[in-house]
């Protein structure tokens, strides 16, 4: 039996805001447990919540971004459960009328792009964190607060998602634009960009709605994927043993590679519910929509597009580069002074990416400016250095903090040799210091050239222009063997 797949995911992103989204509270992460508290926060009775503002405005463009109509009123609600992270008992969020409804992402499938729809997008508080230390002798729980009232944006899809392929890559788009927008982390490890998945299968051509499942703590792209596999995998195996699929709240464990039941899906009602008194409707205006658009960048995928059609990329190293806004501004910044874009493009895609990777270097603060970068790769492009030499300079520049090109190669004595006499000297040295192998080649061993070459760059440390000493070896070996 064939399957019909629908996805649909709920995404909670922490918005980037300094203080928390109803008191002055900081959102510092790395705080001391419960040292980030107010009354406000915690809960104490009488105190009031006041909304801020910068909330609103990352709200506000997201929804530009995701191409979300903007409701000029939208309301609170109190979403109403006990646990022992929620010292009020309730979450404000909204709920009948949200922040913003529609809008899309467009994703990479295995048929070309298409659009994922935006069901809705609402602002709400977190609630705080429970911990169950391991080690300790006596059971128990602690609780930190830290993250009580810290603003969250959750952006739920339409299930148009057909695959957990699709699902990765549509959670890939989103937090790349929130990023880009510079109005969440996006670190999934941090949990500040957290992903529920839903999923239903249903026969194939069937119009009636599978029964779904929702899948939580998914933190990590690779998890979300092997969660999904998983879980189709269950649901079809359990429809084709005569079994009936029970719509169920699911965690995913890591560890043990399945999804354990949490409780059943709870429903609305369960939550009772209703309006938040104490917070008075939310009214944006056209004006401050006209404000805040000015503050939307460049989105990813525009400057994707761009960057193909200005700098004549080819779209692979586009996408590579525009994954992160700050890498692709280095680029423009860097091609400003340097117009071999694909040498440039190459350069970054390879070579700074490597050295991000094994530094565990984020470009806050890289070292390397882009002005030195382009100068440098005009040395290369000119034959000044050869591209062994390039690397080692960039490497240097980058431990050292040195943005003085030209000192380091003079220092690290990194100039390509290019002229011949020198280069001849070495060739014969070359040849003279291995009259084996001279006489080997010379019987038809034509292979040992690329062996000579590489002595005579061993010979240079690498600095021999590479075209000039493989015309010179030509040269003199079939001198010599005359
Ligand atoms: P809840 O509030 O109970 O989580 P929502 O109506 O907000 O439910 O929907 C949650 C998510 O479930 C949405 O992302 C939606 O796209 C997805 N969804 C809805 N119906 C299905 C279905 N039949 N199969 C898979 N996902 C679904
Ligand atoms: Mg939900
Ligand atoms: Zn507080």
């Amino acid at each position: 039996m064939e399957y019909d797949v629908t996805i649909g995911l709920e995404v909670h992103a922490q918005l980037l805001t300094s203080t928390k989204i109803f008191c002055r509270c900081s959102t510092e992460y790395n705080s001391p447990p419960n040292t980030n508290t107010c009354p406000v926060c915690l809960g104490h009775p009488g105190v009031l919540p006041t909304l801020n503002k910068k909330v609103v405005e990352f709200a506000i463009m997201a929804a530009l971004a995701l191409r979300a109509n903007i409701n000029r009123k939208s309301f609170f609600s109190r979403k109403n459960y006990f646990y022992p992270d929620l010292p009020k008992g309730y979450q404000i969020t909204q709920y009948e009328v949200p922040f913003a409804t529609g809008g899309y992402i467009e994703i990479e499938t295995e048929n070309g792009k298409k659009a994922v729809r935006i069901r809705e997008m609402h602002i709400e508080e977190d609630a705080g964190k429970s911990f169950h230390p391991e080690g300790s002798c006596i059971e128990h729980t602690l609780v930190d607060m830290n993250r009580c009232g810290i603003p969250l944006l959750e952006i739920v899809s339409e299930p148009d998602i057909r695959s957990p392929k699709e699902a990765s890559n549509y959670l890939k788009r989103l937090r790349q634009l929130l990023r880009y927008l510079g109005i969440c982390a996006g670190n999934m490890e941090e949990g500040n960009f957290r992903c529920d998945a839903n999923i239903s299968i249903k026969p194939k051509g069937t119009s009636f709605p599978g029964v779904r499942r929702e899948l939580k703590n998914l933190n990590s792209f690779r998890f979300l994927e092997k969660a999904l596999e998983w879980e189709l995998n269950y649901q079809r195996t359990l429809v084709e043993t005569g079994g009936k699929i029970q719509p169920e709240t699911l965690c995913w464990d890591e560890k043990e590679l399945r999804a354990i039941p949490m409780r059943t899906k709870e429903t609305s009602s369960d939550y009772r519910y209703f309006p938040e008194p104490d917070l008075p409707p939310l009214v944006i205006s056209d004006e401050r929509i006209e404000e805040i658009k000015r503050l939307v960048p460049e989105l990813p995928w525009d400057r994707e597009k761009r960057f193909i059609s200005e700098y004549g990329l080819r779209g692979y190293d586009a996408t590579l580069i525009c994954s992160e806004r700050s890498i692709a501004d280095y680029f423009e910044q860097t091609a400003a002074k340097f117009k071999n874009f694909r040498l440039l493009a190459n350069w970054l895609t390879t070579e700074l990416f490597r050295e991000l990777s094994e530094r565990k270097l984020t470009m806050d603060n890289f070292p390397v400016k882009p002005e030195s970068l382009a100068l440098l790769l005009s040395f290369l492009e000119s034959d000044k250095i050869n591209l062994q030499s390039a690397k080692r300079a960039f490497s240097i520049m980058i431990s050292t903090g040195e943005n003085d090109v030209e000192k380091v190669i003079s220092e690290h004595n990194l100039l390509q040799i290019s002229d011949e006499v020198s280069l001849e000297t070495i060739v014969d040295d070359v040849l003279k210091g291995y009259p084996g192998e001279l006489e080997r080649y010379r019987q038809g061993k034509s292979s040992l050239f690329e062996f000579f070459i590489g002595q005579v760059m061993k010979k240079t440390k690498g600095k021999a222009n590479p075209q000039l000493a493989r015309e010179i070896l030509k040269r003199k070996l079939s001198t010599s063997s005359q």
